[in-house]
């Protein structure tokens, strides 16, 4: 998978794809972040990428033909259609469901805001989602461009240890994970639930799920609404 970075700091992005599980998937070819700064593709001495915004007000708005340009040498780049994301506070909020979606996909290109954000006209004309990590406004689209490598790349196949593992996630079934404990069984900070060293997979299937069932109605009962819920669940709740 290829995917890449539009910004006046695409190294930001690239640094942070360099640790750890995805770090690792980088260096295995398995991942590749590629940086676009639209000061490379700006005119003039200054090589200017913003301007005031018409109709007054505080701070800048990038201009459009830097990022058109750069947008255009990102696809151009490598073959194969590109989904072009705008990390932007305004955008549909990220779920574990779009991480999976986008990990499915061969190219992205995020494109990263700074000041005010973009001109209208530049995301009209180019972007084909916007997606925003929370409802609280970031200086720059560059920690959220991260969010989304990292959250991608460990679902794309290889990249995790055990693919199994991300499948046990929170989200991945509409619920929350369940606790983990390591050794040692014996600690002043608590002893490790017995079930768990029983050598009964069943049971040891049975207590995970009511934990996560449990910990998803009291942290995010929210969630409870769109999980695929069986009977068993449903009893185990309603107890
Ligand atoms: N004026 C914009 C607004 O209120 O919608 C905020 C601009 S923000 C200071 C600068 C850039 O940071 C945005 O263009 C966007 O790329 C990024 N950004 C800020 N908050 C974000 C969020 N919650 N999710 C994704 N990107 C965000």
């Amino acid at each position: 998978m290829r995917i890449d970075i539009v910004s006046l700091f695409p190294e930001f992005v690239a640094q942070c794809a360099a640790f750890g599980v995805v770090g690792r998937a980088v260096e295995r070819g398995l991942l590749s972040v590629h940086g676009f700064n639209p000061r490379d593709y700006a005119e003039g001495n200054y090589r200017r990428v913003d301007d005031r915004p018409f109709g007054g007000g505080p701070g800048m708005v990038m201009l459009i033909d830097p990022l058109r340009a750069s947008l255009r040498a990102a696809r151009e780049a490598a073959p194969g259609p590109a989904r072009v994301v705008y990390m932007s506070p305004q955008g549909a909020p990220l779920t574990q469901a779009k991480v999976r979606e986008l990990a499915g996909r061969e190219r992205l290109i995020l494109l990263c805001g700074r000041y005010e954000g973009i001109d209208e006209r530049l995301i009209r004309a180019e972007v084909d989602e916007e997606i925003s990590i929370g409802d609280y406004v970031l200086s720059g689209g560059e920690l959220a461009a991260a969010v989304i490598v990292d959250a991608v790349a460990r679902l794309r196949e290889g990249v995790l240890g055990d693919a199994e593992s991300a499948v046990q996630d929170s989200f991945e079934d509409g619920l929350l994970d369940c606790p983990h404990y390591t050794r040692p069984v014996e600690h002043d900070l608590g002893t490790v639930p017995e079930v768990l060293m029983s050598g009964n997979h069943a049971e040891i299937a049975k207590w995970r799920r009511m934990q996560s069932l449990g910990r998803t109605w009291q942290r995010r009962p929210d969630l409870l609404d769109e999980a695929a819920l069986s009977k068993a669940d449903r009893k185990l709740l309603e107890a």
